[in-house]
């Protein structure tokens, strides 16, 4: 597909990426094929829609790209809606960004930066019960989405075959090899003594001298940006 043969209209479009920060739509938009940059003023959106489209082409896929304006449940359910307002006809929305807070698979191995996590159900995260000391999650999977995708569950289940993981993990490593030569990207992989993981209950602040974080449960918003060198962190506490 050339420039020539771009969908005619906004309704031709069938797949949307979502991020929610701007180092994850950069990314998207360096894997993307082409992007359009004069599209947004040939596709319209519909009226009292605020979201910000970037359009272009994924292999032979025309695509549209959004981010949203803030993380979130509100923010992100506020644009999918947009979305679907403008563009009728999307079958698959893809969420894509950096997974902050699972160190480890259901088999006790790690899940390390760089390993691609993809999800098979859908969990509600807010919907539980508060009790004193914690916020206790329903076990509500939503497994069975109204407009759940033969197609993708079919596709996640061959994934998981030896023969077609090992085919998946050749292709997304000549895509990431790609990727990483774009000089746009500008990230590198963190070396060992910057990508420190501590014990989950133990808290990253000052360790001493600090009167903020000498509380307990504080941390006051210097510690958040400094190394644990810097703060003095247990290295026994290190995982
Ligand atoms: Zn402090
Ligand atoms: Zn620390």
């Amino acid at each position: 597909m050339n420039g020539q043969d771009r969908p005619s209209s906004r309704d031709q479009f069938g797949i949307a990426i979502i991020c929610a920060l701007t180092l994850e739509a950069n990314a998207v938009f360096c894997s993307l094929d082409e992007i359009w940059h004069d599209a947004p003023q040939i596709y319209s959106k519909a009226p009292g829609d605020p979201n910000q489209y970037v359009f272009g082409r994924s292999g032979r896929h025309p695509v549209v790209v959004v981010t949203l304006p803030g993380m979130g449940n509100v923010q992100s359910s506020g644009a999918a809606a947009y979305l679907s307002m403008s563009f009728v006809s999307i079958e698959l929305a893809l969420l894509v960004g950096i997974c902050g807070a699972v160190p480890y698979r259901p088999d006790g191995k790690d899940i390390i930066l760089g390993d691609v996590v993809m999800s098979e159900v859908l969990v509600r995260l807010d919907f539980g019960r508060q009790y004193p000391n914690e916020f206790r999650r329903k076990d509500t999977i939503l497994d069975r989405p109204a407009k759940q995708s033969h197609v993708i569950l079919s596709l996640l289940k061959n994934w998981q075959s030896p023969v077609m993981s090992q085919q998946l993990h050749t292709k997304m490593m000549e895509h990431l090899i790609t990727l990483m030569c774009n000089p746009y990207i500008d990230t590198e992989y963190p070396t060992p003594s910057s990508d420190l993981l501590l014990a989950s209950e133990y808290i990253h602040k000052h360790h001493g001298v600090c009167f903020e974080c000498s509380q307990a449960e504080s941390t006051c918003a210097t510690a958040l940006n400094a190394s644990c060198e810097e703060l003095g962190c247990d290295p026994h506490m290190l995982i």
